[in-house]
């Protein structure tokens, strides 16, 4: 896998103080999209165990709320299969703070239904995910009002409680506006 960018004190992609994680490859093509170099793998640098190391060390201060993915698109299976082992390790390291991830695909119907995203890493990685911002970005539905997505029809999602009860269970920011 490789990785277009690493943002060590970012505010804008989910709460708090975060370390965002911009992997590369997307195959969903949005129109408009805001980051079309992002869609292909080969794109940024590889993300090695040195890579690992720099993100973990980042997330290590207390003023740091938690990991953000983003891409391209961390749920095309040959991410998956480098982001699980990593998240595993963030999980343990760091067990109060949080991770969130913004994927194209649709958490009930395409990550847990029918997709090309579905693979054999992607149950867990879910179960590893406290929030995911799900849907493609629509041109027509972007709204910068929008606080933590670029599209009215992309869903804010609390993963551990939709799991749970098997319905989609929005999360709502502690900050102000969605
Ligand atoms: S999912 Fe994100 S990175 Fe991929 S094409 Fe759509 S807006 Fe661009």
């Amino acid at each position: 896998m490789n990785y277009g960018e690493i943002k060590n004190f970012d505010i804008a992609n989910g709460e708090g103080v975060r370390v965002s994680l911009f992997v590369s490859g997307c195959t969903h093509h949005c129109k408009n999209c805001f980051n079309k170099e992002t869609w292909s793998f080969d794109y940024g640098k590889p993300f090695t165990a040195e890579t690992e190391e720099l993100l973990l060390k980042e997330l290590a201060p207390g003023y740091i709320n938690g990991l953000s993915l983003l891409g391209g698109e961390p749920f095309e299976p040959q991410n998956q299969a480098v982001l699980l082992p990593f998240l595993r390790r963030v999980r343990e390291r760091f067990p109060k703070k949080n991770i969130w991830c913004y994927t194209g695909y649709l958490f009930d119907t395409e990550l847990l239904g029918e997709s090309r995203a579905r693979c054999e890493y992607t149950d867990e990685m879910l179960r590893l995910i406290d929030v995911l911002v799900d849907g493609e970005f629509v041109q027509e539905l972007y709204s910068i009002t929008l606080q933590f997505r670029g599209s009215s029809n992309q869903r804010i999602i609390d993963v551990k409680k939709s799991l749970a009860s098997g319905e989609i269970a929005e999360y709502k920011p502690k900050s102000g506006r969605i």
